[in-house]
């Protein structure tokens, strides 16, 4: 039996500086073949993989890298491609994959959404119609890569048949049962031909475990891992759970694989063990470091941790290993030269978390003495970090503890403010309006690139974005828009933007991390106390509104958001610092509210998605979520109206929280979901005003005005006409100038006849 050995589950898949996304772009715009697409993304691969050997790695992992998604990997590998792609079978080409990610002229994308609790979006497998079968086995392709060009014998990563089924569109649940036995001998095929191929372990990814399962769903699996782990008795699987403590604990235990993965961090897998043991016969592979945050981990109490651990399960068995795929973190601290070296010294993005789970490991073979020199510098860059200035401001930590309730109630209740609203605005019946942000040209981030560089002057800069502004209030003058934005022409990032101007953030230089396709973002560090120094918004806001009489939104990112959005300090608690943030922004919002903007958008995308998975931290999480949101908008007259955009969120069973923020409107996407999202607000009693999305902004595809016009239609059967504006699914930045200019017209076209017909 070998000893403890140290693991990965997953590593970032777009290099250090985005080459991968760099390449994936220039080949979408022609710029280069599929041939100079795989050789780019291969050098990728293989250098991440001999980094993480080079580091010391034991188990690395294999196959996790991804085109564009592992979701959709795993449907393209079993042929699952909907019908309106024109697929006849075999392997799927490299056009169809991405056409089903992006959408072509003839046909809507497949729906994306989020991964879990996380900001990572992947692509719903649509199963309907599909007999699947195995069309390429990626992960024995990836693994003889490896082999081949290496000499590394990974460790090959899969989705699993239970979690791709069950996110798999609204078929997850009704036909689960036959669906896992369609699939189950699919991945008996994948297994064998990799055991055949010589892999000695495998990852089976199964997150949907954290998840409760019912005791008829639960049989299922067991039988479809017994009939995977009797076919290949010779290959170790490790059945991969991660992002929470597994809900049905003992049944997955007992279920027939050499080893069970479990996250430490973000699940109190822990009491499980202390609870109902570790099985005797299985390997433990122990997320311990924080697959999902980029500090440098408190070292000492992950010793402390582990050696809890090992009460439970013999050190052969026990691999060390993050809590998560580290596709969640940036790659390396390395080149973040111009971070304070106190802040830098505190971060641990992907190799230096390697490196923490590699000193872990050899801590627990040799004995702590072996590692006392690591465990000391760890100790002392966190030191560093704590005691520095950014976390002692006593004045925003009194500010948030004097907080009363009366901060974060509106003066008047809904119905009666509104009146004030109606008054002060005077908009049409179906009020058209778009998210915030219009198309960031090629020339628009050049320019602000150039001014980062100091190459053109701030006067120069703003003149630049003043122009962008003229322009743009313009058109959507010209196109007969409602309410207009200013465009967000100023942000490379909703959250990072405000990060930047916030006290107790850093941005970093290359910190970035994949949220959907070849997009990426860059959180910004949460890392001190968060305070308001001077007005972000107010200036160009300002200038927007002096150009046009109809209203302009001012346009903000929530406090949830930015806090979902960022990496934060995990030496407070997460809701201190979220109301640090509600504070600073209330500042902003009265500051915006002075200056004569009285529409206001403050967004919160990611609070559904920072929902916890375990039913039982819900509520706490919405509470918090908002008393923030209210403590950061409630200040304002009664004749100010707040809007929040929502974007792409499941709000089945949070809608009363929704209710609860108690925004005057709010915008959400709903025709990518084809729709499905007004089956939420049905038979609900939401009596705030809404605009759900009437089209798809991911896709550069412009729907017909009859299209447009049919999603409105759907809305109104669920929402009264007096409560519902007209608005595409989000912002604009992606799209093209001419894409957007036409999709507007459309929309305000569509908008048009339906409120003549009402
Ligand atoms: N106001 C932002 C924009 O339009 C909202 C983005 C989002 O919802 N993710 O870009
Ligand atoms: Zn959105």
């Amino acid at each position: 039996m070998v000893n403890v050995q140290s693991s990965t589950i997953g590593y970032p898949r777009i290099g250090g500086k985005r080459e991968w996304k760099r390449a994936l772009e220039r080949f979408w715009n022609g710029d280069i073949s599929e041939a100079e697409l795989l050789a780019t993304t291969e050098e990728l691969r293989l250098d991440s993989l001999a980094k993480q050997r080079k580091l010391g790695i034991d188990l690395v992992p294999v196959g996790d890298f991804s085109l564009y998604d592992h979701v959709l990997d795993t449907s393209i590998m079993f042929g699952v491609v909907p019908k309106r792609f024109g697929y006849t079978g075999g392997k799927v080409s490299l056009e169809t994959y991405f056409a089903i990610a992006r959408g072509t002229k003839d046909a809507v994308a497949s729906e994306m959404t989020k991964w879990f609790n996380t900001n990572y979006h992947y692509i719903v497998p649509e199963l309907e119609g599909i007999t699947p079968q195995l069309v390429e086995n990626r992960p024995l392709a990836f693994y003889k890569e490896a082999k081949e060009k290496l000499g590394i014998d990974g460790k090959p990563v899969l989705l699993g048949p239970v979690t791709y089924i069950k996110l798999a569109k609204s078929y997850g649940n009704e036909n689960f049962a036959s669906l896992l036995q369609e699939f189950t001998p699919l991945y008996v095929q994948v297994l064998q031909e990799l055991a055949e191929a010589g892999a000695q372990y495998v990852q089976i990814d199964e997150p949907i475990l954290t998840k409760e399962l019912s005791a008829e769903e639960i049989e299922q699996v067991k039988k479809a891992y017994t009939a995977m782990s009797k076919a290949v008795p010779q290959l170790k699987i490790i059945l991969q759970t991660y992002f929470e403590k597994i809900a049905n604990y003992e049944a997955v235990a007992a279920l027939p694989v050499h080893g069970l993965g479990l996250d430490f961090v973000h699940g109190d897998s822990l009491s499980l063990l202390q609870k109902y043991g570790f099985p005797k016969d299985k390997v433990l592979a122990a997320g311990v470091i924080d697959g999902r945050n980029v500090w440098r981990a408190d070292l000492d109490k992950k010793v402390a941790l582990l050696q809890d651990i090992l009460e439970h399960v013999e050190q052969e068995r026990l691999i060390v290993q993050s809590s998560a795929s580290l596709l969640h973190v940036p790659v390396s601290t390395e080149p973040e030269e111009k971070l304070d070296p106190v802040i830098k010294g505190g971060l641990a993005f992907a190799n230096e978390k390697i490196a923490e789970i590699v000193l872990l490991t050899k801590g627990v073979q040799k004995g702590g003495a072996a590692i006392t020199a690591g465990l000391e510098e760890s100790r002392k860059a966190l030191a560093a970090l704590n005691n520095s200035k950014y976390r002692q401001n006593t004045e925003v930590k009194e500010n948030v503890a004097k907080l009363t309730d009366q901060d974060v109630n509106r003066a008047l209740p809904f119905a009666e403010r509104i009146q004030a609203q109606e008054q002060r605005f005077q908009l049409p019946l179906l009020p058209t309006t778009t998210i915030g942000s219009l198309p960031q040209t090629p020339e628009v981030r050049q320019t602000r690139s150039k001014w980062r560089k100091g190459e053109i002057t701030d006067q120069a800069y703003e003149q630049y974005i003043n122009s962008q502004i003229d322009k743009w209030i313009a058109i959507q003058e010209e196109i007969g828009i409602d309410v207009l934005v200013h465009g967000e022409f100023e942000r490379t990032d909703m959250v990072e933007y405000f990060g930047e101007k916030f006290a107790g953030f850093a941005v970093s230089e290359f910190g970035w991390v994949q949220s959907y396709g070849s997009r990426c973002v860059k959180p910004p560090l949460i890392l001190g106390d968060v305070a308001f120094s001077e007005p972000i918004t107010v200036k160009e806001s300002v200038y927007a509104q002096s150009l046009t009489k109809k209203p302009v939104k001012g346009m903000l990112t929530g406090p949830v958001t930015i806090l979902n959005w960022s990496f934060v300090r995990d030496d407070i608690p997460r809701f201190d610092v979220l109301n640090q943030i509600a504070l600073a922004l209330r500042q902003e919002i009265e500051a915006l509210e002075k200056s004569g903007i009285r529409m206001i958008q403050v967004d919160e995308p990611a609070l559904r998605e920072g929902l916890p998975l375990d039913p039982e931290k819900h509520k706490a999480y919405l509470e918090a979520a908002v008393y923030a949101f209210k403590l950061a908008t409630a200040s304002v007259q009664n004749d100010t109206q707040i809007h929040t955009h929502m974007c792409y969120s499941e709000f089945n069973g949070i809608i009363d929280s929704i209710s609860a923020l108690d925004a005057d409107v709010i915008s959400i996407e709903t025709s990518r979901s084809h729709g499905e999202i007004i089956s939420a607000f049905e038979n609900n009693t939401y009596d705030k005003e809404i605009g759900l999305g009437v089209y798809d902004i991911h896709s550069p595809r412009v729907p017909s005005k009859e299209e447009m016009k049919q999603n409105i239609h759907r809305a109104l059967q669920t929402i009264q006409p007096t409560q519902f504006w007209i608005n595409p699914d989000c912002g604009l930045k992606t799209r093209k100038e001419e894409e957007t200019i036409e999709g507007l017209k459309v929309m305000v076209e569509a908008a048009k006849e339906v409120r003549e017909s009402q």
